[in-house]
């Protein structure tokens, strides 16, 4: 996978997982000079872009954000061509639950043309006896799951093709500034010593950058206006679908279930555990860590506990037994609005608080076109002491 070693690039883009991916992919394709390290292999099986399945939905009750999947639908549809490969699988997908809000999910997928229903809890049931609704439901056929790590190893190899470097077992340990003007870059140091430098660096760095911005050349007033990140270690498990049953992969909707006491999704697993059943996990139930680092990989008793139980009470069409689990990383904003800014050369993206998978190609657009100066980002994703701009 790497390329000859470089000594310096204009773009230097650290982390392979979706959002550096895509956004090594987007600079690539504009013609840039892009090196992309990775401290692991792309899509690292300790970060958040490993496996096979993501949610992949229209139904946010922010329109801003419908927009945005709209937007990104286009980019996945011309990746997938360029690729060759299917990285979305439709399964549609069901929300619902006291907090959830079906309806007015409803009312922003129709603002955008988005085709749905919305079904009282009985016609749900009848239609996905699976699924022990307790609400009325929004459905909208759209939704599926994105392959992740396939969808990274496509963007890398995309990057490539158009002339990216890509460094794998390189982890960036400190980063050096060289010189004090605007246009000054950087030197880049590893952990094993090697060196390279920069013109522009992107840190796109998942869980890892909250211990990296400690060594990060920024501004005291750009630290000082970053949102707050949380690092999560979440689980997911797998759960088989009824023996005896016709449930399968092919008839199971994703799901968004908001209940007083719980939000869970689920999803089919894929090939993550043998197509054999359904990914359910608790959204943010997992403990809090410090930074990626300092993540266990251990599954937490307590939370399988709790899944296991809301699995025997709403889902009737799962056999309330995990046969495998894994966790992953969540790096939440307070907002849970990305973070894609920059200061300097410097450019930050964290797309993370578990939504950002289905925006990966639309992530590197946008920082692409921050970092090279083409384009504003929207402002909700910048620092709090960057000055607005209009989008
Ligand atoms: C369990 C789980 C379920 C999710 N479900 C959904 C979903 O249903 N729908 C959805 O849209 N999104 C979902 N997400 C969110 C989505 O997967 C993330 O937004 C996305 O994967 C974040 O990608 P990233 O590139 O920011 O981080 P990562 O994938 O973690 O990539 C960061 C990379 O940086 C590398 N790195 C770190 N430090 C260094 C260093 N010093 N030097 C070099 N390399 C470094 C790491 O090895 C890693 O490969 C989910 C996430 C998780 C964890």
């Amino acid at each position: 996978m790497a390329g000859a070693f470089p000594d310096s690039s204009d773009y230097v883009v650290v982390g392979a997982g979706l959002a550096g991916a895509a956004t090594a992919w987007q600079l690539a394709a504009r013609g840039h000079q892009v090196t992309l390290l990775e401290r692991d292999v792309p899509a690292a099986h300790d970060g958040s872009s490993h496996g096979s399945a993501r949610i992949f939905r229209y139904a946010y009750p922010d329109q801003f954000y419908t927009r945005a999947v709209l937007e990104a639908k286009e980019l996945w549809d011309g990746l997938a061509l360029e690729a060759g490969a299917e990285l979305i699988t439709p399964f549609g997908a069901v929300d619902y639950g006291p907090t959830r809000q079906p309806a007015l999910l409803a009312g922003v997928l129709a603002g955008a043309g988005i085709e749905h229903e919305l079904l009282t809890a009985e016609e749900a049931r009848q239609r996905w006896p699976q699924i022990a609704f307790d609400t009325e439901v929004l459905w909208h056929p759209g939704a599926g799951v994105i392959d992740a790590e396939t969808s990274v190893n496509a963007m890398v190899a995309l990057a490539v093709r158009h002339g990216a470097t890509v460094l794998t077992g390189w982890s960036l340990d400190r980063v050096e500034r060289l010189g004090s003007g605007a246009g000054s870059g950087y030197r880049l140091h590893s952990a094993a010593g090697e060196t390279l430098d920069a013109g522009n660096l992107v840190i796109s760095a998942g869980g890892w950058l909250p211990r990296l911005l400690e060594s990060l050349p920024l501004p005291s007033g750009f630290l000082a206006g970053l949102p707050e990140f949380t690092v999560r270690q979440e689980q997911a498990f797998h759960f088989r679908y009824r023996e005896g049953s016709s449930f399968s992969a092919t008839n199971w909707p994703t799901f968004i279930h908001k209940a007083a006491d719980m939000q869970t999704y689920g999803l089919p697993g894929g090939r993550d555990a043998g197509f054999a059943g359904q990914k359910v996990a608790e959204y943010n139930g997992g403990p809090r860590v410090p930074s990626a680092a300092d993540q266990t990989g251990l599954v937490d008793p307590a939370n399988r506990a709790r899944v296991v139980d809301y699995v025997r009470r709403y889902l009737p069409g799962l056999d309330p037994e995990p046969y495998a689990e894994t966790t992953c990383l969540f790096t939440n904003t307070p907002t849970e609005d990305f973070l894609i800014d920059r200061a300097d050369n410097l450019t930050i993206v964290s797309p993370c608080s578990g939504h950002g998978a289905k925006f990966a190609p639309l992530i590197g657009q946008w920082a692409a076109d921050l970092a090279t100066g083409a384009a504003a980002v929207p402002d909700r994703f910048r620092s709090a002491s960057s000055p607005a701009l209009t989008t």
